[in-house]
């Protein structure tokens, strides 16, 4: 791993001067409430919710049938699992989604300016398979809604998918030895088998602001974008804007995009700050197949490889990816449970100066590009990098010259302070805005099994969480559980994680349709001994506590739950994801069988 070059070191007293900035722009910010500053956008504000991109959901009678597997969620997670599944040759398998087609946050997220910020070329899955190219570094977000369409149709996913519909519970029926799928559409079906893709940022979230009922402009969440009040589309010309006073909540990476556009086509922008995001640079560019290497078999599988390695701080022959994620490699390596210091005795100072020399770059950058010293002075982030999602972006910072664009910081009162009928209101002045536009993110870990909105009833009658309660979290290697029979588990969870989280899905979509396809090919059913998950346990323990205060200094947001640090207990592999995939594989080869027990019941 190599640590960014620093010309100039800082001197000790600069470090101690910058570590003491860094804890009191913190302390402006941390709010006791923590997460539960949020609210979430259901009940009497479930309007922030409703899908925008549907007539409603067709009408259809509640299912009775059986299928093979049955796969919660269609984001790129349920697409992959369903795509491997399908080329292991399982043949009935039903992906059910919240939303009115496939793609996940792709499906929801349609905001002006959507891109993804990991290369599209490493960030698009199955592009060997599909033979597709994509021309952009970075795709924009219909091109990559269109490939997770293509991916669903090319492995025959649309026969038995259910959109529009939330499932509601999973009951093991235990002499059966299948698994009872209910839905908020009334569906009642059967399924051999069951794995679970529901995302993490899923449930759009609004401030818990005073008087957010009051506002009696338009007001939408950026996840669902109002193209209908504000006209154009991704890529722009929003015409109703014009002439609007328009303000925008939040300023992360969703912010980050949405900002240039709206500057564009509102009369007048507010951007209404909390914390400033580290905006680097972009290089947004077309590519050649030749360039990307396309001409060749294997080649997004290697250049995927190749990254995973780079951002995991591993190491590579090459940098074939060469942006901003892998130039800030060893930065974002403190991210991972598997920190470590090398064996360097002076590692954490070669660190720290690194993290100094590139923000003190990042905030040099916002002094070269805003010409309003007090503009750019708010909008340099003083916080260590990575603390927060780093966002790149050409467009966001020269927006703030412009003269429809005012900045309005609310650091000192830890965000918007009340809403009224008219607008916003920070440190007593009022701003009226004739549409409120919240790029507020994302609930974190309240959708799936593991947030109880989906009761999972296993063998026994044991409740999951139930079994979970006391001591946490039981799986092995983050998919299966005992007392849980052929329920499989994709997300985060004691599982390996990385920015290009394609990439592990795609790994645990083939892990997934392995498990399934040992235990058809067995007649087994699947499900892992305690004393498996109680080995897998320890070795997620082994997580080095070196990075726990780096999350405890930083900045508050999702990271770090709002200020309060990481959860307690072993809730990831400590090693990497290179090393988890490595691990997978082998498990694979030598010992599925140990999770395969022989079905009591005969086949349906
Ligand atoms: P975030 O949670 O990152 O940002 C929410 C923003 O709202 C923050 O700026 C926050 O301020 C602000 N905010 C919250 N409450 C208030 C308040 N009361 N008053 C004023 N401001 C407030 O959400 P995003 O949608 O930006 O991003 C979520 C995630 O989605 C990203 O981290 C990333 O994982 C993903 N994403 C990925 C993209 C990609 O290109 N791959 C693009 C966009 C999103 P504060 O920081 O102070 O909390």
């Amino acid at each position: 791993m190599t640590l960014p070059q620093c010309d100039n070191p800082p001197t000790p007293e600069e470090t101690a001067a910058l570590r003491e900035r860094y804890r009191a722009e913190r302390e402006r910010r941390v709010r006791p409430e923590g997460p539960g500053q949020y609210r979430a956008a259901d009940a009497e504000f479930g309007y922030f919710a409703a899908d925008p991109h549907t007539d409603g959901p067709a009408e259809r009678e509640p299912l009775r049938d059986t299928v093979d597997v049955a796969i919660v969620g269609g984001g790129f997670g349920g697409i992959l699992a369903g795509a491997r599944l399908r080329q292991r040759g399982v043949a009935k398998v039903r992906v059910v989604e919240k939303g009115g087609d496939f793609g996940g946050t792709w499906y929801w997220n349609r905001y002006p300016g959507i891109h993804c910020d990991i290369e599209s070329h490493v960030y698009l899955p199955m592009l060997d398979e599909t033979g597709y190219v994509p021309e952009w570094k970075y795709a924009p977000g219909e091109e990559i809604r269109r490939h997770a369409v293509r991916i669903a149709e090319r492995s025959g996913l649309y026969e038995h998918a259910l959109f529009s519909t939330a499932v509601t519970s999973l009951t093991w029926d235990e002499p059966a030895e299948q698994w009872v799928v209910a839905t908020d559409r009334g569906d009642e079906f059967r399924a051999t088998y069951v794995i679970t893709a529901t995302g993490t940022l899923s449930e759009p979230r609004l401030p818990g602001i005073p008087g957010i009922e009051d506002y009696r402009g338009h007001t939408f969440h950026t996840s669902r974008w109002d193209y209908e009040y504000t006209g154009g589309g991704p890529e722009g010309g929003m015409t109703g804007l014009a002439g609007k006073r328009v303000g925008v909540v939040g300023t992360g990476a969703t912010g980050v995009q949405v900002v240039p556009m709206l500057a564009e086509d509102a009369g007048h922008l507010y951007v209404f700050q909390r914390t400033p995001s580290t905006v680097d640079v972009r290089g947004q560019r077309r590519t050649t197949p030749r360039e990307v290497g396309a001409d060749r078999p294997g080649w997004a599988a290697e250049r995927r490889e190749n990254f995973l390695r780079i951002v995991s701080g591993e190491d590579a022959d090459r940098d074939l990816v060469n942006d901003g994620w892998t130039a800030s490699a060893a930065l974002l390596e403190k991210l991972l449970p598997s920190f470590r210091r090398d064996g360097e005795p002076d590692f954490e100072a070669a660190y720290e100066a690194a993290d100094h020399a590139t923000m003190n770059r990042i905030r040099e950058r916002v002094a070269a590009e805003v010409a309003d010293p007090a503009t750019a002075a708010a909008l340099q982030p003083w916080y260590r990098y990575a603390c927060k999602r780093p966002t790149f972006s050409d467009t966001y910072l020269p927006a703030f010259n412009r003269d429809n664009v005012t900045l309005v910081d609310t650091a000192d009162t830890h965000g918007i302070e009340r809403m009224t009928e008219r607008g916003v209101v920070v440190g007593g002045v009022e701003y009226e805005v004739d549409c409120l536009i919240f790029a507020t993110g994302f609930s974190v870990g309240v959708s799936g099994i593991t947030s109880g909105k989906l009761p999972v009833t296993g063998r026994g009658g044991v409740q999951l969480l139930h079994a979970w309660a006391r001591r946490g979290p039981r799986t092995l290697h983050g998919f299966t559980s005992n007392g849980f029979p052929n329920l499989v588990q994709m997300g985060s969870l004691q599982n390996a994680s990385s920015v290009n989280f394609t990439h592990i899905l795609d790994e645990q979509a083939v892990h997934a349709a392995a498990l399934v396809a040992a235990a058809e090919e067995k007649g087994a059913v699947i499900e892992p001994t305690r004393e498996a998950e109680d080995a897998w346990l320890a070795v997620c323990a082994q997580g080095a506590p070196d990075h726990e205060w780096f999350h405890a200094e930083c900045t508050p947001g999702y990271y770090n739950r709002e200020g309060r640090g990481r959860p307690n207990g072993p809730t990831a592999y400590p090693h990497g994801a290179v090393a988890f995939h490595d691990l997978l594989r082998r498990w694979r080869e030598e010992s599925i069988g140990e999770v395969l027990r022989a079905r009591a019941a005969a086949p349906a």
